[in-house]
C-alpha cells in the first residue's frame, strides 16, 4: 500500500523507518536463533524474571544423576544452561530439559515436591 500510495509515503515519518529496521532485524534474527525477542526485547520476560526464584513450579537439577550428555542444552530455547543454573531467571518453563534428559537429573518441582522421584535410573554415558 505505502509503494502504491506516494502521497501516504510522504506522510511516514522516521519512527517508520526505525520500526521497519526492528521488525526486519528480529524477523532475520528469529531465522537464526531462537527466540531472540524474548530473549532480549521482552519486558514482560524481564519482570516475570524477577520472580524467577519465589514461584511454585522450578526445575531441580540432581548432579549425582547427571552424565554430563549435554542434551537439556542443546533443546533448551532460550540458551539456560540447566546443569549450572537450574532456575535461571531467562527459563521459561518450556520443560524440554526435562523430557530430554534420560537419567531424570532435571525434573519439575511443585511447591517444593520433585514430580518423578521413584523413577531413579543410573547415570551412564549415552
Ligand atoms: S540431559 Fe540430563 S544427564 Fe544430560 S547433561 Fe542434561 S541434566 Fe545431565
Ligand atoms: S525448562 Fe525450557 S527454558 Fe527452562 S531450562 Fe529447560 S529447556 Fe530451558
Amino acid at each position: 500500500m505505502i509503494i502504491m500510495q506516494p502521497a501516504l509515503r510522504e506522510k511516514l515519518g522516521w519512527i517508520f523507518l526505525v520500526k521497519a529496521a526492528i521488525l526486519v532485524v528480529f524477523t532475520v534474527w528469529s531465522v537464526v536463533a531462537s527466540r531472540p525477542f524474548c530473549r532480549v526485547a521482552c519486558p514482560l520476560g524481564a519482570f516475570y524474571a524477577m520472580f524467577s526464584r519465589i514461584r511454585l513450579v522450578q526445575l531441580s537439577f540432581d548432579a549425582a544423576r547427571c552424565n554430563d550428555c549435554n542434551a537439556c542444552h542443546q533443546v533448551c530455547p532460550m540458551g539456560v544452561r540447566v546443569t549450572d543454573s537450574a532456575n535461571d531467571p531467562e527459563c521459561i518453563l518450556c520443560l524440554s530439559c526435562t523430557k530430554t534428559c534420560r537419567t531424570k537429573a532435571v525434573r519439575v518441582s511443585v511447591g517444593g515436591l520433585i514430580s518423578g522421584c521413584h523413577q531413579r535410573t543410573t547415570p551412564s554415558k549415552i
